[in-house]
């Protein structure tokens, strides 16, 4: 049997029929940026999170950098993230100038909250929450935190879109929840797209105006802004999903809880979610000290899998000139070397789930 890592054209499948009509209605609206596909997708998401303001976005990197800017956040200020992410949650600060400091994960794959406050200078200014691989992160305590040294907290919800701690919805925290809408995250678009979420008035009109250019009247500019609008047809297939993203998360929890169960081999150590939190798997991550070797014994039985991700920010190319060494955060480095992601996608089929689990505990 072949077991592809993730197959999107499944889930295209399981609403291809809605999906293609509102291709077709949007293609034949003769408005493609910035329309009503787009004002109703953002009505709905902020609804569905019971915010008040969602802005459409270009990217989910786009939504970190402008939550930042927006913030006023830039060269001089350091933001709080934990060191296990995917790179774009730290080029969403650097991009503005200002400086990462790392934070080592618990557990949970979430900011270890305990080690936040350690990292607290007078230059702080924010803290940056990923919810990694769809596990909601320590939000009671990292609330508190904020609140205690007056910090803003933004979360990344690129991989959680639906998840909860303690019944409310991860990316209501904080300042502002951002999104990523690439087509591989649980809500995913058919191109790139993004979002963020904020009940703040002021941020609202500030992050319309940057997303435009910085104009707030067409052709009147009062920033230097970019161009970053999640476009209608995007808006248009991410409403078709909306309405049945429940069924969508309820089928990713439904095989973590057969992988949780069927999978029983003391060598594989299985993900789990924190306790008083809805987790929605956006990936199903084990770890395993011979991961090479767990990685060639599934392919050669036909099952592929991902490593997210193989190289820590600090430790890659891009932030060399942040000067961390190899060994400044172990946690993160142990992860990084032993983590493997095993398929689960919407549209995968029990009997596929079924060869993975025989699979791994063979091994
Ligand atoms: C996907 C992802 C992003 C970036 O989103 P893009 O839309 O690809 O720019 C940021 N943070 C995390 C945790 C992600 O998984």
């Amino acid at each position: 049997m072949e077991v592809m890592p993730n197959n999107l054209l499944c889930g295209f499948a399981l609403y291809q029929s809605e999906l293609e009509s509102k291709a077709v209605e949007v293609l034949r609206s003769g408005w493609y940026i910035l329309g009503n596909e787009l004002k109703a997708f953002e009505t709905e998401w902020a609804a569905y999170h019971n915010v008040k303001h969602c802005i459409g976005l270009a990217s989910g990197l786009d939504a970190l950098y402008l939550a930042f800017r927006s913030l006023g956040i830039g060269a001089g200020d350091e933001v709080i993230v934990q060191a296990n992410t995917f790179i774009a949650s730290v080029m969403g600060i650097t991009m503005n100038g200002a400086t990462p400091v790392f934070v080592e994960p618990d557990e949970y794959y979430g900011i270890d909250a305990a080690k936040i406050e350690e990292k607290v200078t007078s230059k702080t200014k924010a803290v940056l929450a990923v919810h990694l691989y769809g596990i909601p992160c320590d939000m009671e305590r990292i609330v508190e935190i904020c609140k205690k040294h007056n910090l803003y907290l933004v979360e990344d919800c690129a991989q959680s879109h639906g998840a909860d701690y303690r019944g409310k919805k991860t990316g209501t925290f904080g300042v502002m929840g951002c999104y990523s809408f690439y087509p591989t995250k649980n809500l995913g678009a058919f191109g790139d797209g993004g979002c963020i979420l904020t009940d703040r008035d002021d941020l609202n009109e500030k992050l319309r105006m940057l997303r435009n250019y910085g104009s707030r009247m067409h052709y009147y500019n009062e920033e230097v802004g970019v161009n970053s609008r999640l476009d209608e047809l995007q808006a248009g297939f991410l409403r078709v999903k909306l309405v049945h993203l429940h069924e969508i998360i309820k089928e990713r929890q439904a095989i973590a809880n057969r992988y949780d169960t069927g999978i029983v081999n003391s060598k594989i150590k299985k993900p789990k979610c924190r306790p008083y939190t809805d987790c929605v798997w956006h990936q199903y991550v084990v770890r395993c000290k011979e991961r090479g070797k767990l990685a060639r014994y599934l392919e050669k039985q036909g099952i592929g899998t991902i490593i997210h991700y193989p190289v820590p920010p600090h430790l890659s190319e891009a932030y060399r000139y942040l000067g961390i060494k190899k060994g400044e955060f172990p946690v993160t480095e142990e992860y990084a070397d032993s983590v493997l992601s095993i398929p689960i996608y919407n549209g995968f089929t029990e009997e596929m789930q079924r060869y993975v689990i025989d699979a791994m505990n063979a091994f």
